[in-house]
C-alpha cells in the first residue's frame, strides 16, 4: 500500500460518516421530500459500504499473506469497539423495553449476530461477520473465485432488499426469504452485504490505478448518476423491502476508491478516528439534541427545522468525537519518510506457489534468506513464506539463522555457511542446522561437546565450500564426529546459470559426483538424511532433479533473475517482490553552465530543474550509478541521475517532467504508474548482478510490507 494514497481515502471518511448522519437525520426534508430522498436516500448509501470497502483495503492483504493470525487482531479490536458501543447504548435499550420485550435470549442473539444491538450499530456484526467470510474465501479461493462469491451473496441481498419485489412475485423465492428473514431483520447485514465491499477494497489494495485520475472521476460521476436512476426506479416500482443494496453500488464505491487513491494526499489518521466516533455516537447526540431542544422550548427550531437539527447533530457529534482524533497513536506505521522498501507479500506468495508447483512429490521448496532476505528484509520475507507453506529456510550465518528463529520461524533452518565454536550455543539454542565444511571444521564444532544438527557440504568441482566429493576417507570422517547428526548432504552448482553446452557438462559432472559421494556414504551405511543440489538457476535450468529432497531457492523467490540478458530454459511467472522509493526533498533551478553536486561534476547545458532524492550509496544505492548511468522514476517518467551520488542523498535531472515538487515520490526500482524500473537493469548499469545490489540495500531502509509494491 503507498502512503500517500491513504491521504483521499481518509478525507472521505468524515464525509462519509456526515451522510450516515443525514441518512439517519433527513436534513432536507423540511424543504423538499424528493431531494431529500435523493441526496440523502440514495446518495448517501455509499457511506457505509465506502466504510466495509476502506476496512477491506487493510484487511484483506493482511489475510492473503499472513491469514487467520491477521483475522484475529480485527475481530478484537471490532468485538471491543461493538461491546462498547452496546454498552454505551445500552440505557437507552432498557428505556425502550428491549430488554422486556418477549423471548429476549433468541432476540439478543439475532441482534447480536446481524442486527446490531442497538440500530446503527448493525455495523459492527456485519463487518466482523464479513471479515471472517473474506478470511475464509480468500485463504481457500483465487481472487476471482472469492470475488465470484461475494458477487452471488451480494446479489441474493438484493432479492431480499431492494429489489424484493421480484422475490416476492415467486413463491418458493419468497418462502426462502421468509426463512432467512427469521434469523434477522435485514440482508443488509455481515453475510450480504459486506462480503463484496471488503474485497473489493482489498482487491484495489493490491492493484494500482491503471488509467488517468480525471477518468475515476468520469466513471465516479457516471455511476452515481445510474445510482440515482436505479434508486428512482426502485422507488418508482415499488420494488423495495429496505433500500440500503443497490444494483450500481459495488461500480460508485469502484470509483470512488480508485479516484480518491489518485488524489495522493498524506495519511490522515486522525480522521480516521474522528469519523468512527462521530459514527458511533450521533445516535446519541440525536436524542441529545431532541432532549435539549425540548426542555428549553426550541423544538421549532432545532427539531422541525431538519437542517438545523442535522447541524445540531453533527455539531454536537463533532465535538464530542474530537478528543478521539487527539488520542495519540500507539503504533506507528513503518515509515515512508526519506526512503524505503515496499515488499509485495503477495507477488512473494505468488512466487512460492509457482516454484513449489515446478517440485515434484516429496521435494521441498526451500527459502534461502541468507543477507536479509537478499536485502528484502528477513523477518518480513519469512512471516509470508511461512504463511505460504515453506517449511525449510536457509540463511548465511548462524545469527542469521537466531533473527529468524526469534521472529517466530518454524520448521528447518540450515546455516549454509561456515561457523566457528562460538556460534554452537547459538546453533542450539534456536535449533539450527549446521553446514559442515571439512573433516577440521566438523571436529572443531564436535570439541564443543554438544549435539549439532549438521547437513555435509560437498564439493563437486566449485572448490568453494565442501568436501571433496571423491575423498571418501574424508567424507566418512566426518560421521565419525558422535556430537553432529547428520541431516542431509548438499552440493552447489557452479555454472548453472545457462545451459551452453560447457556449462551443461560442467553441472552434469557436478550432478553425478554428488550421486557418487551420496552413494559412498549410504552404501557403507551411513545415514545421508535431505539430499540438495540446486539453486534458483539450476531449478530453471534442469527441472527439479530426481531423488532430492529440497531445492535452495534464492533469487528466483524474490521474482528477479540475477542479470537482464539471463534465459533460464525454464520461465515461470515471477513476481518482483520489492519496490525501493525515496522523497524528493528539494527543487533546484539551474542556469546554462552551472554546476551541481560534488566536484561540480553535474553542468547545466540548459536551464536545468533538478530534484533532491533523499537516498544515497549509504543506503545501498551504488555510487556507479552517478551522472546519468541509473535513472529514478517520477510522474511515471524517467529521470537520469545528475552529478555524483552522496552518501545520504542524490539528485536527479527533472528538467523533462513538469510539476516535480518537494513531497514526491522518487522510484528507483519497481513501477510508477506505467514505467517500470527493475533491479535486473539497475545492476547492469552499476556493473553488478542483482543479488549484490539488493543484498547491499542498507538497514536504514525501513521494510514496509503491503500487498502493492
Ligand atoms: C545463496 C545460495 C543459494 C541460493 O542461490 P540463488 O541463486 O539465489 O537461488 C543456494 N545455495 C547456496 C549454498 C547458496 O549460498
Amino acid at each position: 500500500m503507498k502512503q500517500c494514497r491513504l491521504g483521499g481515502l481518509d478525507r472521505f471518511r468524515p464525509v462519509a460518516a456526515l451522510l450516515v448522519v443525514a441518512i439517519h437525520t433527513g436534513p432536507l426534508l423540511s424543504w423538499s421530500r424528493d431531494v431529500n430522498y435523493l441526496l440523502c436516500d440514495i446518495l448517501a448509501r455509499l457511506a457505509v459500504p465506502f466504510f466495509f470497502a476502506v476496512s477491506g483495503y487493510f484487511l484483506v492483504p493482511e489475510l492473503r499473506a499472513r491469514g487467520v493470525s491477521a483475522l484475529l487482531p480485527f475481530l478484537k479490536k471490532g468485538l471491543l469497539l461493538y461491546g462498547l458501543s452496546a454498552l454505551l447504548y445500552a440505557p437507552i435499550n432498557l428505556y425502550s423495553g428491549y430488554f422486556s420485550q418477549p423471548g429476549l435470549p433468541l432476540e439478543l442473539l439475532r441482534d447480536a449476530c446481524f442486527n446490531g444491538l442497538f440500530y446503527h450499530l448493525w455495523y459492527f456484526p456485519a463487518v466482523l461477520l464479513g471479515g471472517c467470510i473474506v478470511c475464509l474465501l480468500v485463504r481457500r479461493l483465487r481472487l476471482a473465485t472469492a470475488a465470484a462469491v461475494c458477487a452471488v451473496l451480494y446479489v441474493l441481498g438484493l432479492l431480499g432488499d431492494s429489489y424484493y419485489a421480484f422475490t416476492n412475485a415467486i413463491p418458493p423465492l419468497k418462502a426462502f426469504y421468509e426463512a432467512l428473514f427469521q434469523c434477522f431483520d435485514y440482508t443488509r447485514n455481515g453475510l450480504f452485504f459486506a462480503p463484496l465491499f471488503l474485497l473489493l477494497g482489498g482487491w484495489l489494495a493490491g492493484r494500482g490505478n491503471r488509467r488517468a485520475d480525471g477518468r475515476y472521476a468520469a466513471g465516479l460521476l457516471l455511476s452515481l448518476g445510474l445510482l440515482l436512476a436505479e434508486g428512482l426506479l426502485v422507488k418508482q416500482f415499488h420494488l423495495a423491502r429496505f433500500d440500503a443494496l443497490y444494483l450500481s453500488l459495488p461500480l460508485c464505491i469502484f470509483f470512488l476508491l480508485c479516484w480518491l487513491r489518485g488524489l495522493d494526499l498524506p495519511a490522515r489518521p486522525q480522521l480516521r478516528r474522528w469519523s468512527a466516533a462521530v459514527y458511533l455516537l450521533h445516535p446519541l447526540c440525536i436524542l441529545l439534541v431532541r432532549g435539549g431542544a425540548k426542555a428549553l422550548g426550541l423544538s421549532a427550531l432545532l427539531i422541525e427545522n431538519r437542517l438545523l437539527h442535522y447541524l445540531a447533530v453533527v455539531f454536537l457529534s463533532g465535538l464530542l468525537a474530537a478528543p478521539f482524533a487527539l488520542v495519540p497513536r500507539k503504533r506507528p506505521e513503518p515509515e515512508r519518510g526519506r526512503a524505503w522498501i515496499e515488499l509485495d507479500a503477495a507477488a512473494l506468495r505468488h512466487n512460492v506457489n509457482v516454484l513449489s508447483g515446478l517440485l515434484p512429490e516429496g521435494c521441498a521448496l526451500t527459502a534461502v534468506l541468507k543477507a536479509n532476505a537478499y536485502g528484502h528484509g528477513d523477518l518480513e520475507c519469512a512471516r509470508i513464506c511461512q504463511k505460504a507453506g515453506i517449511r525449510s529456510f536457509a540463511v548465511a550465518t548462524a545469527a542469521e539463522g537466531a533473527r529468524l528463529r526469534r521472529g517466530g520461524v518454524r520448521g528447518d533452518i540450515l546455516v549454509l555457511g561456515w561457523s566457528g565454536a562460538g556460534a554452537v550455543p547459538l546453533l542450539r539454542r534456536y535449533r539450527l542446522t549446521q553446514t559442515v565444511a571439512s573433516p577440521e571444521h566438523a571436529r572443531l564444532l564436535d570439541r564443543c561437546g554438544k549435539r549439532l544438527r549438521v547437513h555435509i557440504k560437498i564439493d563437486t568441482g566449485m572448490h568453494r565450500l565442501g568436501t571433496g566429493w571423491d575423498d571418501a576417507a574424508s567424507l566418512r570422517e566426518l560421521y565419525t564426529c558422535s556430537h553432529l547428526q547428520v541431516k542431509g548432504l548438499f552440493t552447489h552448482l557452479a555454472a548453472s546459470e545457462t545451459c551452453s553446452p560447457s556449462d551443461q557438462a560442467c553441472t552434469q559432472a557436478q550432478i553425478r559426483r554428488f550421486w557418487h559421494a551420496v552413494e559412498t556414504l549410504s552404501g557403507a551405511g551411513l545415514p545421508i538424511g535431505a539430499l540438495h543440489i540446486q539453486s534458483s538457476y539450476g531449478l530453471l535450468n534442469y527441472g527439479p532433479l530426481e531423488g532430492c529432497g529440497w531445492v535452495r531457492t534464492g533469487i528466483a523467490l524474490y521474482g528477479l533473475l540475477s542479470a537482464p540478458q539471463d534465459h533460464p530454459r525454464i520461465c515461470p511467472d515471477l513476481r518482483p517482490v520489492l519496490a525501493l522509493r525515496a522523497r524528493v526533498a528539494q527543487i533546484h533551478t539551474l542556469e546554462p553552465g552551472e554546476h551541481a553536486g560534488y566536484d561540480g561534476a553535474f553542468t547545466a547545458s540548459r536551464p536545468t530543474r533538478l530534484a533532491l532524492i533523499t537516498i544515497g550509496y549509504a543506503d545501498g544505492w551504488p555510487r556507479a550509478l552517478s551522472c546519468g548511468r541509473g535513472r529514478v522514476l517520477l510522474h511515471g517518467q524517467p529521470a537520469p541521475i545528475a552529478g555524483l551520488i552522496c552518501m545520504d542523498q542524490l539528485l536527479a535531472d527533472v528538467t523533462e517532467i513538469p510539476d516535480v515538487r518537494p513531497g514526491d515520490t522518487a522510484t528507483l526500482i519497481g513501477r510508477d504508474g506505467d514505467a517500470v524500473l527493475t533491479a535486473e537493469a539497475a545492476a547492469e548499469a552499476a556493473g553488478t548482478i542483482t543479488n549484490e545490489l539488493l543484498s547491499r540495500l542498507g538497514p536504514r531502509l525501513p521494510r514496509i510490507v503491503g500487498s502493492e509494491a
